[in-house]
This record gives C-alpha cells, structure tokens and sequence, in this order.
C-alpha cells in the first residue's frame, strides 16, 4: 500500500478537475480583473464573477457578499481587526471560545493590547459552547461574536443557528470560521443569522494561498475597516489584485463540494464510524474526543492510553496524520484544544487526529486500523507506563516533563 493521507483538515490535494479549470487562467486568460477597456480583463472579471456565485451559492449568500482573500487567515483577520475598528465607538467588547483557530485567537489576544476586552469562552468536555453561555457573556458595548462552526482538531460543531439568532436579537455582529464546515455540511447564512464566515480553498481539494469572507450586505449592513488599503478593490474591504486562477479554483472546489455533499458527507461519516469500530474491536483504554453527535463527518480524534501521539506516528510512518501535542511551537506542548476540553496531559499528549477526505478509500482505512493497532500494541508493551498502570500505579500523579 502506498502511503495513506488522513490529514485532510491540515490541508488537502487539488482536485483534478479543480486544476482543469483553473490552468487557461495561467496560459491564455491572464488578464487583470480591473482592466476594463479589453478582452483580457473582462474575461478575468466574468471569471470571477462565476466563482464569486459558486462561492455563494454554497452558503445561500449573494455572489456581491463574497470578498476574496488568502484565505482564512486573512479572512479571520479581516473580519476580527475590521469589525473592532469600525465600531469602536460601539463598543470594545468581543466574545470567543479559547479553542478557536489561532488565526482567531492571535487577532482577539492583539486586540486585548489595544484597550479591547475579550471573553473566552470555555467549551464542555465535547468542545460545544451552549447559547446561554454566550447569553451570559453580552454586555452593551459587545460589537462581536467570533466562534467557528466546527472545529479543527475534534470536528465539534457549535450550536450555530441558536447562537446567530441570540446575536440578531441583540443586534451584536456575528463572526464564524468556517473554515472546516464549509462544504462538507450544510450551511445557510439567512437561516443561521451569520454574518461574517471565513472559509479557504485548500480545505476544500482547492489551491492554497485563496479563499474567501462573507460580508452580510443587509440586516445589517456589515461595515469593515481593511487591513490592507491601495485601489479600492473588494468593496473597499480588499486591495490588491486579484489571484485569478486562485479564485477560479476555489469557486470550482465549491461547487463540487456543494454537489457532492450529499453523497460524500454519508460515505466519508461510514469510513470514520468504520475506523473507530475498528479500532474499538482491537484495542482497550481508546476514548474519542469532540461530540458524536455534533461534528464533522471526517474528523476523528482518539487518545490511545499510554502510548504517546508522536511515538505512535513514527509507529506508522507511511500514513499521514496529526498528533495532539503537533509541534506548534519548539516545545512540544499538548494541543491546547485538547486541553480546553479538560483532557489531561496524558490523554492530550496521546491522541492522534484522523481526517479522512475525499480521496479516502475503505481499504486505506482498513490498512490505517490494522497500523494502529498493531503499533499500540508494540508501543504498550514497551512503555513503563503501561507497565506501571498495569499494576495500579496512579498515572495522573506522574508529572510529564517536557522534551
Ligand atoms: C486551516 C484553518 C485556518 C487557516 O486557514 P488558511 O487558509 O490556511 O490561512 C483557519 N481556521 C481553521 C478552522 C482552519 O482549519
């Protein structure tokens, strides 16, 4: 078996027919976007125009509502830093959840040094926010609710709907990352009262360095300062000129997804449940992370006991995955998500993220289950810990140093 992939919430390939569409781009249809007085501009623009509603489409937004970016972290970024500029006078209060995307946490944490003030939620055990929670933390000068729609790590999806209906309500904007939700379950901003999403290509089998922000355009009108300023592209809210063959595969991307989606979100959802059955039949002290019922169908995040994530990774080098403590930094520190949750450093330090994609096949999964196991069972067996646990040492009193 050639190498398995289940790393697709880090990233995922092109898909071909995603390529296809976007190689004229670079050849003969070069064009700018903003030449309007020839043919190579304005087959870039209608180019754009086309994405702009492919995007749209999948959301239930207006193709005028789209504003490109690099994607989600400029869009996160734009959204953030542009509503707490434009409605300082508003207010300077925010509301997030501590296990966002840092592509959240690092513009709300700039802001706390900017006289903002921001309130981090804390999710339950299964990663979820509940509505009265966010209730709790409103206060008049709140301009921003900022919380993704599902999250990276462990796939739990938030009670979006409730929570854009509380903000519509109290007339406070409403900001989600959607960066792992778009295209793979269904979103609706007029339903779910969203009125910024942040979503990127390359989640969704298109390029990297592109993606999108949904700007609410009535009910209300969403007014945003621009991080980046020169020629006035993107309603004002985006200069610079557009990446064409970028957008074009990134509206190309989405409407596969949106056409697939039914189809694929059932298919994928049986090769994760296949996967934990798998391993649950194999192997004992496993628990899952996230909610069962509210998540992703892809994502698949377990703590194998005793065993470390990083250790059981060179276990299976041939299948791509990501580890609980990932090296986000020089130390390797337990993934914060994971600890947001309440999971110990033990648990944290033991988990592996499966996520499972397009191109996953039921034989990769069946090849990845017989991996894992059997490198738990090799690494088990040579751990003191296990040994320890196995003759009733309390682990939770052991005290993890760093490497
Ligand atoms: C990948 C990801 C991002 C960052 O997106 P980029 O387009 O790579 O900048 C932000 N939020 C979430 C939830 C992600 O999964």
């Amino acid at each position: 078996m050639k190498s398995v992939y289940l790393d697709n919430n880090a990233t995922t390939p092109v898909d071909p027919r995603v390529l296809d569409a976007m190689l004229p781009y670079f050849r003969e249809n070069f064009g700018n976007a903003a030449s309007r007085n020839h043919r190579y501009g304005w087959v870039a623009e209608e180019a754009v125009d086309k994405a702009r509603e492919q995007v749209a489409k999948v959301i239930n937004a207006g193709s005028k509502e789209i504003i490109w970016t690099s994607g989600s972290t400029e869009g996160n970024n734009t959204a953030i830093l542009g509503v707490a500029h434009m409605y300082a006078d508003k207010g300077k209060h925010l509301i997030t959840c501590r296990i966002e995307h840092k592509a959240v946490i690092d513009p709300c944490k700039f802001l706390e040094t900017q006289g903002y003030e921001v309130t981090w939620l804390e999710p339950d055990p299964t990663g979820r926010v509940s509505v009265e929670q966010v209730k709790q933390a409103m206060r008049d000068d709140t301009i921003l609710v900022s919380l993704m729609f599902a999250n990276n790590e462990v796939g739990t999806i938030h009670p979006i709907a409730e929570i854009g209906a509380l903000c519509k309500q109290r007339e406070i904007i409403f900001h989600t990352d959607a960066t792992q939700a778009f295209g793979k379950v269904p979103i609706d901003v007029e339903a779910m009262g969203i009125d910024l999403l942040s979503l990127s290509a390359h989640k969704i089998y298109g390029p990297k360095g592109v993606g999108a922000l949904y700007v609410r355009r009535k009910k209300p009108r969403v007014r945003l300062q621009p991080l980046i300023h020169g020629g006035g592209h993107e309603r004002g809210m985006r200069s610079g000129t557009l990446n064409i063959p970028g957008i074009v595969g990134c509206g190309a991307a989405a409407e596969i997804a949106m056409n697939e989606m039914p189809t694929e979100s059932v298919r994928i959802a049986g090769l994760r449940d296949r996967m934990w059955a798998g391993l649950s039949e194999h192997l004992t002290e496993i628990s899952r992370n996230g909610n069962p019922q509210h998540c992703l169908p892809n994502t698949l995040n377990v703590s194998f006991l005793y065993v470390e994530g990083e250790s059981l990774m060179m276990g299976f080098s041939d299948i791509a995955v990501s580890s609980g403590s990932a090296c986000t930094s020089a130390s390797l520190e337990p993934s914060y998500v994971l600890k947001g949750l309440g999971l110990g450093d033990d648990l944290a330090h033991s988990s592996i993220r499966f996520s499972l994609g397009r191109f996953t096949t039921e034989e990769e999964i069946d090849y990845t289950i017989k991996e894992v196991v059997k490198a738990v069972y090799h690494l088990r067996h040579m751990s003191p810990l296990y040994e320890m646990a196995q003759q009733g040492i309390d682990l939770s009193k052991v005290v993890w140093q760093h490497h």
